[in-house]
């Protein structure tokens, strides 16, 4: 096995990775490649159920989100915990992505499309922007934060971006074989989709589907991919 990190996924809270990029996780992970995980949020403000204290859910979904990536055979995550619904566009959040980016030196990156139209919940639109600063220029300059030199980091090339949830996809990853193991993954995040009920999976299968008009294959997830200059 090639010991190089070939994707990582910068998921603004557990559960949204599993919904933009599972299939394609799975589908790597298949062809041994190594996916990291990063969940930059500790999701401690979703849900209804009153009688959940914050830190309680936080530690549920910390659990749920591990299941999930062993189902999918995800290397390592990694759990930055900032408080759900509080990123912000700023010099730490910044500098952690920079260092998980030149630690693991992935060939590609995957987000959330920051540029989503209308109502996008601003723990995306701010994970998706942070993390393209991050990638380019910031984990590329040596100049960037010199601390992460100093903890023995060197500059990386970021090769690919992907984003999920885009209004323009132009990149398009065939899960027609993982969709189920997907779907495995979802069910491990009990606390936000209970069992994924029917008209869940038949919602998904469908925009799936759309995803992979006029491909050969069935059923895809969909990106915008940013190739980055050599
Ligand atoms: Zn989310």
């Amino acid at each position: 096995m090639d010991d190089g990190v070939y994707l990582m996924v910068i998921s603004p809270h557990p559960d949204d990775c599993e919904f933009g990029v599972a299939g394609t996780v799975a589908r790597l992970t298949r062809e041994v490649k190594n996916v990291v995980y990063v969940i930059c949020t500790n999701g401690n403000k979703g849900t209804s159920d009153r009688s959940l204290t914050p830190e309680k859910l936080a530690e549920i979904r910390e659990r749920e989100q591990l299941d999930a990536a062993k189902v999918l055979g995800v290397k390592e995550t990694i759990f930055l915990k900032y408080p759900d619904q509080e990123l912000e566009d700023c010099h730490h959040f910044r500098r952690d992505l920079v260092r998980v980016i030149r630690k693991y030196k992935p060939f590609a990156v995957a987000t959330t499309d920051p540029y989503r139209k209308y109502m996008w919940h601003r723990d995306h639109r701010i994970t998706g922007i942070v993390a393209a600063d991050a990638v380019f220029p910031c984990a590329r300059d040596h100049l960037a934060y010199p601390e992460l030199l100093e903890e023995g980091l060197e500059p990386h090339k970021v090769r690919e971006m992907w984003f999920w949830g885009s209004d323009e996809p132009n990149f398009r990853q065939d899960i027609t074989d993982t969709f189920d193991i997907k779907l495995q993954a979802l069910r491990c995040h009990k606390s936000q989709v209970g069992d994924v009920p029917p008209e869940m999976v038949n919602r998904m299968k469908g925009f799936a589907k759309m995803n992979a008009r006029g491909e050969k294959f069935e059923l895809a997830e969909a990106f915008h991919c940013v190739e980055m200059r050599r």
